[in-house]
């Protein structure tokens, strides 16, 4: 294997024995585990890498195992009968246990020069990395890993953990620090920033200043990531249990703006208190929810993040003429696509986002026939979370949340006797209730 121009690569690693670090096999997965077995005894090189290193190390429960090997893809698969070649770019094994993946994947190099021998392109002229398809050597792996805690190797045939980078001491001082020159690292990769500000939330890390300092000044770069990536890096910022961290991060470091621009646009000019106010706890219910192991949805984090721009254009458009209804579901169109040039979301989420929010309107009307219906919408149970949050945030009276908490309460007959009571014609003429939800409505 051809070295790449870098004398870093020629660095002698660390390496902590067995008896001088914390990993057992007893805390790794047996699927991964057998993997790494069947490799050495089929003469491969086979490590544990990653975040289930740095997890296990911490004495927390890894996510998953990702595996790096000197076998190829082929071999790979020749020793697995359960494995899926995956990637075209570069290829990937997954070897398959039921619902565990095992993604095991080749010592890669990082490509410094620009153009290779065969003249294929690796770096464009941002210096974004186009193409990651050269195999490399164990040391050649770990140079192109993002994060010094990252690159730490456990090694299957003495147990022992291969460090070239400083992970482990960085690891025990709590400090995440970009392998090698951070604005080059950043510029192959501007996702790295998003992955900086999400383990140093998640493990409690701090940046270490090399790695902060460029950050805020090259968030831009985020603009050219395509959509659907973007949509991942936001689902594991904000269904990872650290929401509300990494909202306040990602807004401290010029990041947020990238992947919510609408969002970050109402926040700035916000003259009322309550978009940050639902933001923040709607953030919070969702790590709260995750830490009781509640189903979260991205819908309704989008919902979320979305509806202080979705209120406002509402608003323009009822300026304009249009009916309530109709104002707001030509507000939520308009802001999806907008969004949609930015993060990519699938319909699977945007269709009940817009479900939640156009019952906002059903909920904000309580009383009648018509709130026992809305009780039977598949979506009813999101659109009033929804609608408490905005309770929460002061954005709709307390109260009314309340109704609906009630009323779903009630025994059957008991609603059957509120809605026949409170006929809507009657609700009108008393005045309050109405008029006060009236006021506070999406306009
Ligand atoms: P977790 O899975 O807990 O979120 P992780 O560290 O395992 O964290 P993954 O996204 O699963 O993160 O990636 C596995 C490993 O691959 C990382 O630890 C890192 O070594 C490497 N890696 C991932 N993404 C990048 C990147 N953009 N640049 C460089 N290396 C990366
Ligand atoms: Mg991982």
């Amino acid at each position: 294997m051809s070295h790449t121009g870098s004398t870093i690569n020629l660095n002698e690693p660390v390496v902590i024995a067995r008896s001088r670090h914390t990993i057992t096999r007893a805390n790794i997965s047996p699927n991964a585990l057998k993997v790494l077995y069947r490799l050495k005894d089929a003469d491969y090189q086979g490590y544990l890498v990653g975040g289930g290193v740095r997890d296990l190390l911490l004495g927390r429960e890894p996510k998953d195992f990702d595996i790096a090997t000197d076998a190829h893809p082929e071999d790979i698969r020749r020793l697995f009968r359960n494995c899926r070649l995956i990637g075209r770019r570069f290829r990937l094994a997954h070897v398959l246990f039921g619902r565990e993946v095992i993604e095991v994947a080749t010592f890669r190099a990082l490509q410094e020069v620009a153009q290779d021998s065969n003249g294929e392109r690796h770096i464009d002229d941002e210096g974004r990395i186009v193409r990651d398809n050269v195999y490399g050597t164990l040391a050649e792996d770990a140079f192109r890993r993002d994060f010094t805690v990252n690159a730490l190797y456990y090694n299957i045939k003495d147990f022992s953990v291969i460090d070239y980078v400083g992970g482990m001491d960085d690891l025990n001082a709590g400090v995440l620090r970009l392998i090698g020159d951070p604005e080059t690292r950043y510029r192959e990769d501007p996702v790295r920033m998003l992955r900086a500000v999400r383990f140093a939330t998640k493990l409690g890390f701090r940046l270490h200043p090399d790695t902060e300092r460029p950050v805020k000044d090259m968030a831009p770069l985020l603009g050219d990531i395509p959509p659907a990536r973007l949509f991942d890096e936001m689902l594991k910022l904000f269904m990872g249990g650290y929401a509300l961290a990494n909202f306040e991060a990602l807004r401290h470091y010029n990041l947020f703006e990238l992947l919510f621009p609408l969002t970050e646009r109402a926040l700035t000019h916000e003259e009322e208190h309550f978009p940050l106010t639902l933001i923040s706890h709607g953030m919070e219910n969702t790590d709260r929810r995750i830490e009781e192991d509640k189903p979260v949805t991205p819908a309704f984090l989008f919902a979320v993040f979305l509806w202080q721009p979705v209120r406002e254009r509402a608003r323009q458009l009822e300026a304009e003429g249009q009916h309530p209804a109709q104002a707001l579901q030509h507000a939520s169109s308009q802001i999806i696509a907008e969004q949609a040039s930015v993060m990519a979301m699938p319909r699977r989420y945007s269709l009940p986002m817009r479900e939640i929010w156009m019952l906002q309107l059903r909920l904000e009307r309580k009383g009648g026939r018509r709130s026992m219906r809305v009780l039977s919408h598949p979506r009813f149970r999101a659109a009033y979370d929804f609608l408490l949050l905005r309770g929460e945030a002061g954005e709709v009276p307390v109260e009314l949340g309340q109704w609906w908490t009630d009323f779903q309460e009630k025994h059957p007959e008991q609603r059957e006797q509120e809605i026949t009571r409170k006929r809507p014609r009657k609700s009108r003429r008393r005045g309050g209730r109405t008029s006060a939800s009236k006021s506070k409505a999406v306009t």
